[in-house]
């Protein structure tokens, strides 16, 4: 495996390899690997001869300083799992690679980043396609992977590459979970063992709202029901839970409105902030 802290040594070295005619995928991350980032990993090796793993904490998709500087990080051990993983080379710039100078531009997305991450998270979009631009401009992938988990930002960034015609393609790959249903996430590290077992009920909170949505009940019903599940548990604040559009996004109030309703749920345990969602 190599590892590259520059751009012009990696595009040397995948230029070099791609001689040989293969595709490229690339799993981009802010590290502190887990299982979920894992699964991304498998999922490009699959389908593509080389594999690019990015490490980079990117700054400007942060809102709140605090939370910056608490993002887990642990280079070592990432490079340590990717290795094992074998991957074929992580990139993990500094953010003078990355920002050589505060960025000039702003990359906006309108109805798609109004509510929810955009919502509570105001600017988070603009630095996550930054980053993502930045990443495919200098590995140039055939595929790109992204976890179901960040629903929202795969919406955003699909919508990036369609309308800079980016010449990638963008795949997702399904949440992967804790045994109590909580989806996995660096920032889970943070959670004491009780905080990770009482964060359990943003998932089942989710399951429980499809399955009575499916059943018929309302989606004001189903956001009542949530509110009681998460109110009676370890999870101190409820952000938002949202019935919406797949596609577009748009709120909806009946399931009947959207062609693909999607189950979105945010959330504060022990001060951490957890995102989930789900298809109905
Ligand atoms: P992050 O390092 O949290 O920015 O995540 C990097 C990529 O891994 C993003 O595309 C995430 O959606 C994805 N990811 C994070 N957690 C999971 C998970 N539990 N299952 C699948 N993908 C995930």
């Amino acid at each position: 495996m190599q590892i590259f802290r520059h751009i012009a040594p990696l595009k040397a070295f995948l230029s070099e390899r791609l001689a040989h005619r293969g595709s490229v995928g690339l799993v981009p991350t802010m590290g502190y690997l887990h299982r979920g980032h894992l699964a991304l990993i498998d999922a490009s090796q699959k389908q593509n001869a080389l594999t690019v793993c990015s490490i980079y904490v990117n700054p400007s998709q942060f809102n709140n300083r605090d939370d910056f500087d608490q993002y887990p990080r642990s280079l070592d051990d990432d490079i340590a799992k990717l290795e094992i993983a074998h991957v074929d080379a992580v990139f993990c710039p500094d953010d003078v690679v990355m920002y050589d100078r505060e960025p000039g531009i702003q990359i906006g997305f309108g109805n798609l980043a109004l509510g929810m991450e955009g919502k509570y998270r105001p600017g988070h979009f603009n630095g996550v396609a930054l980053a993502v631009a930045k990443l495919l401009n200098i590995v140039e992938p055939n595929h790109a992977y992204f976890g179901q988990k960040d629903w929202q930002q795969i919406v955003v960034v699909r919508e990036m590459v369609r309308e800079l015609k980016f010449n990638v393609d963008i795949k997702v790959v399904p949440t992967v979970r804790e045994q109590t249903g909580l989806a996995m996430s660096s920032r889970n590290a943070r959670l004491s063992p009780a905080g990770r077992d009482a964060a359990g009920v943003l998932y089942k909170a989710l399951t429980k709202a499809g399955a009575s949505l499916r059943e018929g009940k309302t989606i004001e019903e189903v956001a009542g029901l949530v509110n009681s599940l998460v109110g009676a548990s370890g999870v101190t604040t409820l952000e938002y839970f949202e019935v919406a559009d797949s596609e577009t996004l748009r709120p909806i109030k009946s399931v009947k409105e959207a062609a693909s309703p999607m189950l979105f749920i945010a959330g504060y345990v022990e001060g951490v902030r957890l995102i989930d969602n789900l298809f109905l």
